[in-house]
Protein backbone atom coordinates (compact mmCIF):
# COMPACT_ATOMS: atom_id res chain seq x y z
CA UNK A 1 0.00 0.00 0.00
CA UNK A 2 1.29 3.74 -1.14
CA UNK A 3 1.33 5.88 1.68
CA UNK A 4 -1.99 8.08 1.81
CA UNK A 5 -1.51 11.74 1.02
CA UNK A 6 -2.71 14.50 2.98
CA UNK A 7 -4.84 17.07 0.69
CA UNK A 8 -4.66 20.43 2.00
CA UNK A 9 -7.95 21.55 2.63
CA UNK A 10 -7.83 25.70 1.68
CA UNK A 11 -10.30 27.38 4.63
CA UNK A 12 -12.25 30.17 2.74
CA UNK A 13 -15.12 31.97 4.23
CA UNK A 14 -18.05 32.64 3.46
CA UNK A 15 -17.19 34.74 0.45
CA UNK A 16 -14.52 32.07 -1.05
CA UNK A 17 -11.86 34.47 0.92
CA UNK A 18 -8.72 32.83 2.07
CA UNK A 19 -6.76 33.52 5.38
CA UNK A 20 -3.69 35.16 3.78
CA UNK A 21 -2.43 37.69 6.42
CA UNK A 22 -2.57 37.97 10.42
CA UNK A 23 -2.15 41.18 11.72
CA UNK A 24 -0.95 41.26 15.34
CA UNK A 25 -1.38 44.07 17.71
CA UNK A 26 1.07 43.67 20.52
CA UNK A 27 -0.02 46.45 22.50
CA UNK A 28 -3.35 49.21 22.85
CA UNK A 29 -0.48 52.06 24.16
CA UNK A 30 0.37 54.42 21.90
CA UNK A 31 2.64 57.76 22.29
CA UNK A 32 1.23 59.53 19.85
CA UNK A 33 -2.45 60.74 20.12
CA UNK A 34 -3.13 61.04 16.59
CA UNK A 35 -7.10 63.03 15.94
CA UNK A 36 -8.04 60.69 13.77
CA UNK A 37 -6.89 57.17 16.13
CA UNK A 38 -6.40 57.79 19.48
CA UNK A 39 -8.03 61.29 20.35
CA UNK A 40 -6.72 63.01 23.74
CA UNK A 41 -10.03 63.81 24.55
CA UNK A 42 -10.84 60.23 25.30
CA UNK A 43 -7.34 58.50 25.61
CA UNK A 44 -6.17 60.81 27.88
CA UNK A 45 -4.68 60.75 32.00
CA UNK A 46 -7.17 58.53 33.04
CA UNK A 47 -8.04 56.19 29.88
CA UNK A 48 -7.32 52.15 31.16
CA UNK A 49 -4.75 50.62 29.03
CA UNK A 50 -4.57 46.62 28.99
CA UNK A 51 -3.19 45.47 32.47
CA UNK A 52 0.26 43.08 31.00
CA UNK A 53 -1.57 40.38 32.48
CA UNK A 54 -3.88 40.56 29.60
CA UNK A 55 -1.49 40.72 26.75
CA UNK A 56 -0.83 37.52 25.12
CA UNK A 57 2.85 36.99 25.75
CA UNK A 58 5.03 36.29 22.74
CA UNK A 59 4.77 32.68 23.25
CA UNK A 60 1.02 32.67 22.68
CA UNK A 61 1.53 34.95 19.90
CA UNK A 62 3.72 32.79 18.40
CA UNK A 63 1.54 29.59 18.44
CA UNK A 64 -1.19 31.15 17.49
CA UNK A 65 0.97 32.34 14.34
CA UNK A 66 2.07 28.98 13.76
CA UNK A 67 -1.73 27.63 13.83
CA UNK A 68 -3.06 30.89 11.09
CA UNK A 69 0.37 29.74 9.30
CA UNK A 70 -0.75 26.27 8.98
CA UNK A 71 -4.34 27.85 7.53
CA UNK A 72 -2.86 29.28 5.07
CA UNK A 73 -1.56 32.53 6.47
CA UNK A 74 1.62 34.22 4.61
CA UNK A 75 2.02 38.07 5.79
CA UNK A 76 2.58 38.72 9.11
CA UNK A 77 2.89 42.26 10.29
CA UNK A 78 2.59 43.45 14.10
CA UNK A 79 1.12 46.88 14.77
CA UNK A 80 -0.64 48.20 17.72
CA UNK A 81 -1.15 51.01 19.37
CA UNK A 82 2.62 51.40 18.52
CA UNK A 83 4.49 47.63 18.47
CA UNK A 84 8.09 49.43 18.93
CA UNK A 85 6.55 50.32 22.44
CA UNK A 86 6.46 46.44 23.41
CA UNK A 87 9.47 45.43 25.56
CA UNK A 88 11.13 42.77 24.01
CA UNK A 89 9.85 43.31 20.67
CA UNK A 90 12.51 42.42 18.94
CA UNK A 91 12.98 38.60 21.08
CA UNK A 92 8.93 38.31 19.35
CA UNK A 93 10.41 39.17 15.71
CA UNK A 94 13.28 36.56 16.65
CA UNK A 95 10.15 33.90 17.15
CA UNK A 96 7.87 34.55 14.50
CA UNK A 97 10.72 34.34 12.22
CA UNK A 98 11.47 31.27 12.51
CA UNK A 99 8.51 29.78 11.33
CA UNK A 100 8.60 27.98 8.42
CA UNK A 101 5.99 29.26 5.80
CA UNK A 102 6.37 32.95 6.72
CA UNK A 103 7.08 34.89 3.87
CA UNK A 104 6.77 38.46 4.44
CA UNK A 105 7.37 39.44 8.44
CA UNK A 106 6.54 43.35 8.51
CA UNK A 107 5.56 46.14 11.27
CA UNK A 108 3.56 49.26 10.92
CA UNK A 109 4.97 51.98 13.46
CA UNK A 110 5.00 55.65 13.85
CA UNK A 111 8.50 55.88 13.10
CA UNK A 112 9.17 57.94 16.67
CA UNK A 113 11.18 55.29 17.86
CA UNK A 114 12.75 53.64 14.62
CA UNK A 115 15.86 55.56 14.34
CA UNK A 116 17.22 53.62 17.49
CA UNK A 117 15.60 50.13 16.85
CA UNK A 118 15.90 49.96 13.60
CA UNK A 119 19.03 47.81 12.91
CA UNK A 120 18.46 45.13 16.09
CA UNK A 121 15.04 44.63 14.11
CA UNK A 122 16.60 43.67 10.89
CA UNK A 123 19.15 41.45 12.67
CA UNK A 124 15.92 39.67 14.60
CA UNK A 125 14.50 38.91 11.42
CA UNK A 126 11.99 41.74 10.18
CA UNK A 127 12.00 41.88 6.29
CA UNK A 128 10.29 45.82 6.06
CA UNK A 129 8.74 48.28 7.84
CA UNK A 130 5.71 50.59 7.11
CA UNK A 131 6.04 53.91 8.42
CA UNK A 132 3.17 56.44 9.11
CA UNK A 133 3.82 60.08 8.56
CA UNK A 134 1.52 62.26 7.66
CA UNK A 135 3.15 65.94 6.63
CA UNK A 136 6.48 67.53 6.45
CA UNK A 137 5.05 70.17 7.63
CA UNK A 138 5.78 69.92 11.28
CA UNK A 139 2.74 72.41 12.69
CA UNK A 140 0.71 70.37 10.19
CA UNK A 141 2.03 67.07 11.77
CA UNK A 142 2.43 68.39 15.69
CA UNK A 143 -1.09 69.25 15.45
CA UNK A 144 -1.83 65.88 13.69
CA UNK A 145 0.29 63.11 16.51
CA UNK A 146 -1.08 65.80 19.22
CA UNK A 147 1.75 65.33 21.34
CA UNK A 148 4.62 67.67 19.22
CA UNK A 149 6.30 64.79 17.89
CA UNK A 150 8.57 66.69 14.62
CA UNK A 151 8.87 65.32 11.37
CA UNK A 152 12.58 65.37 11.33
CA UNK A 153 12.76 62.53 13.72
CA UNK A 154 10.37 60.36 11.54
CA UNK A 155 12.21 61.04 8.50
CA UNK A 156 15.54 59.88 10.75
CA UNK A 157 13.74 56.39 11.54
CA UNK A 158 12.56 55.99 8.08
CA UNK A 159 16.31 56.55 6.96
CA UNK A 160 17.69 54.32 9.75
CA UNK A 161 15.18 51.68 8.30
CA UNK A 162 16.14 51.59 5.00
CA UNK A 163 20.26 51.67 6.16
CA UNK A 164 19.34 48.54 8.27
CA UNK A 165 18.07 47.11 4.97
CA UNK A 166 14.01 47.11 6.03
CA UNK A 167 13.40 47.78 2.38
CA UNK A 168 11.09 49.03 0.31
CA UNK A 169 10.26 51.01 3.64
CA UNK A 170 6.94 52.11 2.54
CA UNK A 171 5.51 55.47 4.15
CA UNK A 172 1.19 55.85 4.66
CA UNK A 173 0.07 59.34 5.11
CA UNK A 174 -3.65 59.56 6.10
CA UNK A 175 -5.24 62.48 4.50
CA UNK A 176 -7.74 64.61 5.80
CA UNK A 177 -9.59 67.05 4.22
CA UNK A 178 -8.53 70.85 5.17
CA UNK A 179 -6.20 69.41 7.77
CA UNK A 180 -3.09 67.71 5.74
CA UNK A 181 -4.38 67.59 1.93
CA UNK A 182 -2.35 70.89 1.62
CA UNK A 183 0.81 68.04 2.26
CA UNK A 184 0.06 66.14 -0.78
CA UNK A 185 2.17 67.21 -3.07
CA UNK A 186 4.96 68.11 -0.75
CA UNK A 187 5.15 64.51 0.40
CA UNK A 188 5.14 63.11 -3.45
CA UNK A 189 8.13 65.13 -4.20
CA UNK A 190 10.31 64.50 -1.05
CA UNK A 191 9.62 60.69 -1.57
CA UNK A 192 10.21 60.60 -5.01
CA UNK A 193 13.24 58.78 -6.08
CA UNK A 194 14.23 57.76 -2.72
CA UNK A 195 13.02 54.35 -3.14
CA UNK A 196 10.79 54.45 -0.31
CA UNK A 197 7.12 53.94 -1.15
CA UNK A 198 4.59 56.56 -0.22
CA UNK A 199 1.23 55.48 -0.02
CA UNK A 200 -1.83 57.57 0.23
CA UNK A 201 -4.73 56.34 2.70
CA UNK A 202 -8.55 57.61 2.24
CA UNK A 203 -9.77 58.78 6.22
CA UNK A 204 -11.43 55.73 7.76
CA UNK A 205 -14.32 55.88 10.13
CA UNK A 206 -12.51 53.76 12.31
CA UNK A 207 -13.67 53.15 15.92
CA UNK A 208 -16.12 55.67 17.54
CA UNK A 209 -14.24 58.05 18.34
CA UNK A 210 -12.95 60.03 15.54
CA UNK A 211 -15.93 62.02 14.77
CA UNK A 212 -15.58 60.64 10.93
CA UNK A 213 -17.32 62.69 8.29
CA UNK A 214 -17.47 61.90 4.61
CA UNK A 215 -16.50 65.34 3.78
CA UNK A 216 -13.38 64.87 5.62
CA UNK A 217 -12.31 62.14 3.07
CA UNK A 218 -10.20 63.11 -0.12
CA UNK A 219 -11.11 60.73 -2.77
CA UNK A 220 -7.72 58.68 -3.57
CA UNK A 221 -8.86 59.94 -7.70
CA UNK A 222 -8.45 63.73 -6.62
CA UNK A 223 -5.03 62.21 -4.54
CA UNK A 224 -3.61 61.32 -8.11
CA UNK A 225 -5.17 63.97 -10.13
CA UNK A 226 -3.14 66.19 -7.85
CA UNK A 227 0.02 64.40 -7.67
CA UNK A 228 -0.52 63.62 -11.62
CA UNK A 229 -0.64 67.26 -12.25
CA UNK A 230 2.69 68.01 -10.69
CA UNK A 231 4.61 65.20 -11.71
CA UNK A 232 2.69 62.50 -14.27
CA UNK A 233 2.22 58.92 -13.08
CA UNK A 234 0.66 56.11 -14.88
CA UNK A 235 -1.11 53.07 -13.36
CA UNK A 236 1.19 49.83 -12.66
CA UNK A 237 -0.48 45.79 -12.62
CA UNK A 238 -1.22 44.53 -8.84
CA UNK A 239 1.81 42.91 -7.84
CA UNK A 240 -0.70 40.06 -6.51
CA UNK A 241 -4.56 40.07 -6.12
CA UNK A 242 -5.98 41.14 -3.09
CA UNK A 243 -3.53 44.41 -2.56
CA UNK A 244 -5.06 46.55 -1.18
CA UNK A 245 -2.55 49.67 -2.72
CA UNK A 246 -3.33 50.47 -6.05
CA UNK A 247 0.18 51.26 -7.55
CA UNK A 248 1.29 53.97 -10.15
CA UNK A 249 4.91 55.03 -11.22
CA UNK A 250 5.82 58.45 -11.97
CA UNK A 251 6.56 58.39 -16.01
CA UNK A 252 9.94 59.83 -15.40
CA UNK A 253 11.37 56.55 -13.36
CA UNK A 254 11.53 58.47 -9.97
CA UNK A 255 9.74 55.00 -8.33
CA UNK A 256 6.12 54.43 -7.37
CA UNK A 257 3.29 55.66 -5.63
CA UNK A 258 0.41 53.78 -3.95
CA UNK A 259 -3.04 54.96 -3.17
CA UNK A 260 -5.52 52.98 -0.60
CA UNK A 261 -9.12 53.69 -1.35
CA UNK A 262 -10.80 52.14 1.62
CA UNK A 263 -13.53 54.13 1.54
CA UNK A 264 -14.56 55.65 -2.10
CA UNK A 265 -13.70 51.73 -3.86
CA UNK A 266 -13.71 49.08 -1.31
CA UNK A 267 -11.58 46.22 -1.65
CA UNK A 268 -13.61 44.07 0.40
CA UNK A 269 -13.84 41.38 -2.03
CA UNK A 270 -10.10 40.39 -1.82
CA UNK A 271 -9.90 40.92 1.67
CA UNK A 272 -7.40 37.99 3.22
CA UNK A 273 -6.67 39.72 6.61
CA UNK A 274 -7.32 38.56 9.84
CA UNK A 275 -6.41 40.45 13.25
CA UNK A 276 -5.58 39.80 16.09
CA UNK A 277 -5.73 42.08 19.55
CA UNK A 278 -3.53 42.82 21.62
CA UNK A 279 -5.59 40.42 24.50
CA UNK A 280 -5.76 37.78 21.92
CA UNK A 281 -9.53 38.48 20.42
CA UNK A 282 -9.52 37.14 16.84
CA UNK A 283 -11.35 40.15 14.28
CA UNK A 284 -12.10 39.20 10.91
CA UNK A 285 -12.90 42.65 9.95
CA UNK A 286 -11.16 46.46 10.62
CA UNK A 287 -15.26 47.30 10.97
CA UNK A 288 -15.59 44.62 13.52
CA UNK A 289 -17.95 44.85 16.91
CA UNK A 290 -16.97 41.60 18.10
CA UNK A 291 -14.11 39.12 18.57
CA UNK A 292 -13.22 35.79 19.46
CA UNK A 293 -11.30 35.19 22.52
CA UNK A 294 -8.18 33.09 21.54
CA UNK A 295 -6.95 34.07 25.03
CA UNK A 296 -9.10 32.00 26.90
CA UNK A 297 -8.40 29.12 25.20
CA UNK A 298 -4.82 29.55 24.77
CA UNK A 299 -4.73 29.44 28.57
CA UNK A 300 -7.03 26.63 29.49
CA UNK A 301 -4.95 24.58 28.26
CA UNK A 302 -6.33 23.54 24.82
CA UNK A 303 -4.89 21.73 22.50
CA UNK A 304 -3.27 23.11 19.01
CA UNK A 305 -5.90 21.72 17.43
CA UNK A 306 -8.83 23.12 19.10
CA UNK A 307 -8.07 25.96 18.79
CA UNK A 308 -7.53 25.67 15.30
CA UNK A 309 -10.90 24.06 15.10
CA UNK A 310 -12.13 27.29 16.62
CA UNK A 311 -10.41 29.43 14.08
CA UNK A 312 -11.57 27.48 11.06
CA UNK A 313 -15.42 28.15 12.31
CA UNK A 314 -14.62 31.80 12.78
CA UNK A 315 -13.32 32.38 9.26
CA UNK A 316 -15.33 29.91 7.29
CA UNK A 317 -18.40 32.09 8.85
CA UNK A 318 -16.90 35.31 7.97
CA UNK A 319 -19.03 37.44 5.73
CA UNK A 320 -17.78 41.01 6.57
CA UNK A 321 -17.88 43.40 3.94
CA UNK A 322 -18.27 46.44 5.85
CA UNK A 323 -16.91 49.44 3.40
CA UNK A 324 -17.87 48.05 1.04
CA UNK A 325 -21.91 48.39 2.12
CA UNK A 326 -20.86 51.77 4.24
CA UNK A 327 -23.52 54.01 4.21
CA UNK A 328 -24.93 56.96 6.78
CA UNK A 329 -26.40 53.75 8.64
CA UNK A 330 -23.29 51.99 9.29
CA UNK A 331 -20.91 54.72 10.09
CA UNK A 332 -22.90 55.22 13.62
CA UNK A 333 -22.46 51.35 14.85
CA UNK A 334 -20.47 50.29 17.61
CA UNK A 335 -16.99 49.30 16.36
CA UNK A 336 -13.91 48.40 17.95
CA UNK A 337 -10.90 50.98 18.08
CA UNK A 338 -7.94 50.86 15.28
CA UNK A 339 -5.34 51.24 18.50
CA UNK A 340 -6.94 48.03 19.83
CA UNK A 341 -6.94 46.12 16.94
CA UNK A 342 -4.53 47.24 14.48
CA UNK A 343 -4.43 49.16 11.67
N1 LIG B 1 1.13 53.26 15.62
C1 LIG B 1 1.48 52.66 14.38
C2 LIG B 1 1.36 53.66 13.26
O1 LIG B 1 0.77 54.72 13.45
O2 LIG B 1 1.90 53.37 12.20
C3 LIG B 1 0.69 51.42 14.05
C4 LIG B 1 -0.79 51.41 14.36
S1 LIG B 1 -1.78 52.54 13.41
C5 LIG B 1 -3.39 52.23 14.05
C6 LIG B 1 -1.76 51.77 11.81
C7 LIG B 1 -2.11 52.65 10.64
O3 LIG B 1 -3.46 53.01 10.71
C8 LIG B 1 -1.32 53.96 10.55
O4 LIG B 1 -0.70 54.07 9.29
C9 LIG B 1 -2.37 55.00 10.74
O5 LIG B 1 -2.07 56.17 10.06
C10 LIG B 1 -3.61 54.32 10.21
N2 LIG B 1 -4.85 54.91 10.69
C11 LIG B 1 -5.20 55.17 11.97
N3 LIG B 1 -6.43 55.72 12.03
C12 LIG B 1 -6.88 55.81 10.74
C13 LIG B 1 -8.08 56.31 10.12
N4 LIG B 1 -9.06 56.83 10.84
N5 LIG B 1 -8.17 56.22 8.78
C14 LIG B 1 -7.18 55.69 8.04
N6 LIG B 1 -6.03 55.21 8.55
C15 LIG B 1 -5.88 55.28 9.89
FE1 LIG C 1 -0.67 55.88 17.69
FE2 LIG C 1 -0.52 54.93 15.25
FE3 LIG C 1 -2.90 55.56 16.27
FE4 LIG C 1 -1.20 57.49 15.69
S1 LIG C 1 -2.13 56.06 14.23
S2 LIG C 1 -2.36 57.29 17.61
S3 LIG C 1 0.74 56.58 16.10
S4 LIG C 1 -1.57 53.96 16.98
FE1 LIG D 1 -11.57 43.77 4.91
FE2 LIG D 1 -13.46 44.67 6.56
FE3 LIG D 1 -11.78 46.38 5.36
FE4 LIG D 1 -13.68 45.14 3.94
S1 LIG D 1 -14.00 46.61 5.57
S2 LIG D 1 -11.51 45.40 3.35
S3 LIG D 1 -13.72 43.13 4.97
S4 LIG D 1 -11.21 44.80 6.86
Amino acid sequence: MGSVTKIPLVLVDRLQRPVRDLRISVTDRCNFRCTYCMPKEIFGRDYQFLSRDLLLTFEEITRLARIFVDRGVRKIRLTGGEPLLRKGITELIAMLAEIPGVEDLTLTTNGSLLARKAEALAAAGLDRVTVSLDSLDDEVFMAMNDVGFPVARVLEGIEAAAAAGLTPVKVNMVVKRGVNDGSIEDMAEHFRGSGHILRFIEYMDVGNTNGWRLDDVVPAKEIVERIDAVFPIEPVEANYVGEVAQRWRYKDGAGEIGVIASVTQAFCATCTRARLSAEGSLYTCLFATRGTDLRALLRSGASDEEIGETIDAVWASRADRYSEIRSSNTVGLPKVEMSYIGG
